[in-house]
């Protein structure tokens, strides 16, 4: 047929209001939010056909305009973000919501949020108070820290302390230490942002601490160390201690400002990992003001936890960009949960999520896999080749890279569809599972999936392959 026609077969705009559906659709939502896609479906099907050359799928095209603008409508009556299945065996997850927090946690969120608290307001006094100040003092406590803040995320707190104390002035640091965190931090960046003046002493693998005593001056603000979290340099290699730098810059009167990182507030080579400095130690040391993510070692919600000497601490307070990067009451009360479970590290073991999944044991993993297995097993071993195999876990989020768990994983190949198909569509599915591809095999991770999630895992391989 000649596309003209085609053309003149599209149904009008007042036509398709019309019609009992859309109708339907048009007193259950706004009606300019149905015209629009109304608007869009026909748009696009014009479109369609003068790209297609088959018959056939413009004729279908056209016979599905009704369903393809209620799907259309439907797509943003829900949200968009939903929960998904991490079975990528790496625990930190950027792309996935980083740390997960604990049921108790968000239970104790949903119950403020979903009503008034005292977040600004001192019940003592009965006047304004400070949302600081629910969590400051645990963290403190647990820290070693005089005092104690938060902001949205350690990039924030990294600009907030250079733009209180670096402004127009100097910070030395390392070039061993110029850090980039994936989404684009780095650290020439942020001092750039701050207005300070970075001076990098040293060399990519060594750096002494006559290469920041040279270079002090009346200009110089800060001596900043940053935690090398997400890469090792190995090898011919010298880094400054911590106790060093406190120390030159105790005899120069020049505050030391450490961006660790990770946070991590246990002693991780209990649970079999290397030794990650935490903050308490860097605390102990003496740096002035240490800051870390609160999403990543630690286990939190997205922050940038700031501690340090309490004069310090109280400048930044009062810096304008505060009030810009403040965190929201969701945060901070998810914030004052989390550092309450490290009163006792066996409670902060047992209950952040985040340290949970790095202490599981090879024993509790592998039952996890022998159950999905079974259960896979029976409704597709007929349609895929199904192991129990051995993998390794990380941690991510950029915290100790070189560093690998052992654990155990479920590795799938279909007989009838391409692994790419596979992990495709297993991620398009309604309950999302994202695994890994390697070897040609589909790999699931058990290390990441909550035993709670085994059944949700089921029903979307039972979904996915009745639809293939
Ligand atoms: C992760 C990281 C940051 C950025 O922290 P966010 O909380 O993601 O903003 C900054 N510095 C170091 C050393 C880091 O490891």
């Amino acid at each position: 047929m000649e596309k003209s026609n085609y053309y003149r077969n599209i149904p009008k705009v007042d036509i398709i209001i019309e019609d009992e559906t859309i109708k339907n659709l048009s007193e259950k939502y706004n009606r300019d939010y149905v015209l629009q896609s109304v608007r869009k479906v026909t748009d696009d099907l014009r479109i369609f056909i003068k790209n297609s050359n088959s018959d056939d799928e413009i004729k279908n095209k056209i016979k599905n305009v009704i369903s393809d603008i209620v799907s259309d409508v439907n797509k943003y009556a829900v949200p968009n973000m939903k929960k998904v299945i991490n079975a990528t065996g790496t625990i930190l997850h950027t792309n996935l919501g980083r740390a997960v927090i604990s049921d108790s946690t968000a239970e104790k969120v949903k119950k403020l949020v979903t009503g008034f608290s005292n977040l600004e307001y001192d019940l003592e006094e009965g006047k304004r108070g400070s949302r600081y100040s629910h969590f400051e003092e645990i963290i403190t406590k647990i820290t070693g820290a005089e005092s104690a803040m938060a902001v949205n995320n350690n990039a924030a707190a990294v600009l907030l302390i250079l733009s209180t104390f670096a402004k127009n002035k100097e910070v030395i640091v390392s070039r061993g230490e110029l850090v980039e965190i994936g989404g684009s931090f780095r650290v020439p960046d942020v001092m750039a942002q701050s207005g300070g003046k970075l001076i990098e002493v040293g060399t990519t693998n060594k750096t002494h601490l006559f290469d920041y005593e040279n270079n002090i001056n009346e200009e110089t603000a800060a001596l900043l160390k940053v935690h090398t979290s997400n890469y090792r340099i190995l090898g011919f290699t010298e880094s400054v201690q911590l106790n060093e730098l406190v120390e030159l810059g105790k005899k120069y009167n020049i505050p030391v400002i450490e961006d660790i990182g990770s946070g991590v507030l246990v002693d991780l080579s209990k649970y079999g990992l290397t030794y990650e400095p935490t903050v308490q130690e860097s605390v102990k040391a003496g740096v002035d003001i240490v800051c870390f993510s609160g999403d990543k070692l630690l286990g939190g919600p997205q922050a940038g936890i700031i501690v340090g000497k309490k004069s310090m601490i109280d400048k930044i307070k009062k810096n304008p960009l505060t009030r810009a990067l403040r965190i929201d009451k969701f945060t901070a009360i998810a914030l004052e949960c989390v550092f309450h479970e490290y009163i006792n590290e066996n409670n902060a073991i047992k209950n952040v999520p985040v340290l949970k999944m790095i202490n599981k044991s090879i024993e509790e993993i592998s039952m996890e896999s022998e159950k999905l297995y079974d259960r896979l097993n029976s409704i597709i071993g007929h349609l895929c080749e199904l192991n129990i195999e051995d993998c390794e876990s990380q941690i991510g989020g950029g915290s100790l890279p070189t560093e690998v768990l052992k654990s155990k994983c479920i590795t799938i190949k279909s007989n009838t569809i391409t692994t790419a198909a596979l992990e495709k569509s297993l991620r398009l599915a309604a309950k999302p599972i994202v695994g890994r591809i390697v070897n040609e095999k589909l790999l699931l991770d058990l290390r990441t999936v909550f035993i709670d999630d085994i059944d949700d895992i089921v029903d979307t391989f039972r979904e996915v392959f009745e639809c293939l």
